[in-house]
């Protein structure tokens, strides 16, 4: 029947269709390319006008100072603090708050008061791995009782078949899984994920991804990695060795802040020599993190407590609003370092500017320019070179050159 109309349609008829259809293409794109490397270009505008501190500034919701600073809509919510691993900057293993689980009957009560007020849970987790917790099936359970989801499951992803068939069981109440990868081969992943083995870690992904795909209703699946001196050089291959996960555009690159708590690692291993204290840091203003002793702190890299201000028992609007964290807020504003606690003035932070130019460059690259990642992997050396000496402008040469 087709063959029958193409051959009726005139000829002009047939051209003005491809020629709309084939316009169609071009200008879409067109527009995303434009939109790539205007998103480059704004970027590079705001690292060239604006300095750290202010655009830090800009980011922090001060609202309206009359009024109380709302409760965070999506909280986090620790069902332990114990990981199966030790990885190079997280160093779990470091924190000084008792280790364990928490206890089911206060994660009921707890998500209880969360249905009740409407708060969303975004992950599982702060300095541990949900998916090493030996409940984790009876958790999910109580989020179903509750109708609660939970945003993603974030993961070191060393899964045997029983966590898989967690995974799976509960994919009403799972909205989406990422895991987080930082090395496109061994020697680089043994080396960041101290204790992982890559062996175990590439058959884990590669049955979760057998099961996704034959899943009536597959996760949505996101990888990040955090960018060092330990991986740079093997970046562009992470999307490509990782391809039966996702695809590449799911792919998102950061480069690393502090997150253990002496600093070690980021400061040998910082790929960018540039970096300033944290503040105002936005967890402060953004920041609920519920842990698994039931009290509330500000941020994930609460390895020692220090930055806890109630308990999930109290009001938790009057909590948010009360007089320990509105003094953090001021001293971090105010760039008040000694007035903060430790794991504050020694949370130091790379300008997240560039991780976004860093991500806008792969997508341009692997949705608009789709050469081999090797193409990509030789134009980053130059990319970081410039990002190290802000000489931001010659950026835009080179990917535009890719
Ligand atoms: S430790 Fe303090 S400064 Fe660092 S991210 Fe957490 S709240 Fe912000």
């Amino acid at each position: 029947m087709l063959q029958l109309i193409k051959k009726i349609v005139p000829r002009p008829v047939k051209e003005r269709f491809y020629f709309t259809r084939w316009y169609r293409y071009y200008a879409r794109y067109n527009t995303r390319k434009q939109a790539n490397l205007n998103r480059i270009a704004d970027i590079i505008e705001s690292l060239e006008n604006l300095n750290l501190r202010e655009y830090l500034k800009q980011t922090v919701p001060l609202g309206d100072p009359t009024k109380p600073i709302p409760v965070p809509r999506e909280i986090v919510l620790e069902i332990n603090n114990t990981c199966n691993i030790d990885c190079a900057m997280c160093r779990t293993s470091l924190s000084t708050r008792p280790k364990g689980l928490m206890d089911p009957d206060l994660f009921e009560s707890i998500t209880d008061k969360l249905s009740k007020l409407r708060i969303n849970i975004s992950s599982l987790h702060t300095i541990g791995e949900p998916l090493a917790n030996r409940n984790l099936a009876d958790y999910l359970k109580i989020l179903r009782k509750k109708k609660l989801r939970v945003g993603f499951l974030s993961s070191n992803f060393l899964l045997g078949e029983k966590q898989l068939d967690t995974i799976f069981e509960f994919r009403d109440v799972i909205v989406s899984i990422r895991p987080s990868i930082d090395a496109a081969s061994k020697p680089t992943y043994e080396k960041i994920r101290c204790g992982g083995k890559w062996e175990q870690f590439q058959r884990s992904l590669l049955a979760f991804s057998k099961r996704n795909a034959a899943s009536s209703s597959p996760f949505p699946v996101s990888v990040h990695s955090i960018v060092s001196q330990d991986n740079f050089h093997e970046l562009a291959f992470i999307p490509l060795v990782f391809s039966y996960l996702t695809g590449p555009e799911n792919f998102s690159f950061g480069f690393i802040n502090s997150l253990a708590p002496q600093n070690e690692y980021f400061l040998e291993k910082n790929y960018l020599d540039d970096f300033s204290l944290n503040m105002p840091c936005h967890q402060l203003w953004g920041g609920f993190h519920i842990l698994r002793d039931g009290s509330i702190s500000a941020c994930c890299r609460d390895y020692h407590g220090e930055l806890i201000f109630g308990t999930v028992h109290e009001d938790l609007e009057s909590a948010y609003n009360n007089s320990i964290l509105g003094k953090m807020r001021n001293a971090s504003f105010e760039g008040l370092a000694q007035e903060l606690p430790p794991a504050c003035n020694t949370c130091y932070l790379v300008d997240p500017r560039l991780s976004d130019l860093l991500n806008a460059i792969f997508g341009y690259f692997f949705l608009i320019v789709r050469k081999h990642p090797a193409y990509l992997q030789n134009a980053l050396h130059d990319i970081g070179k410039s990002m190290k000496t802000k000489d931001f402008r010659s950026i835009v040469a080179i990917v535009q050159s890719l």
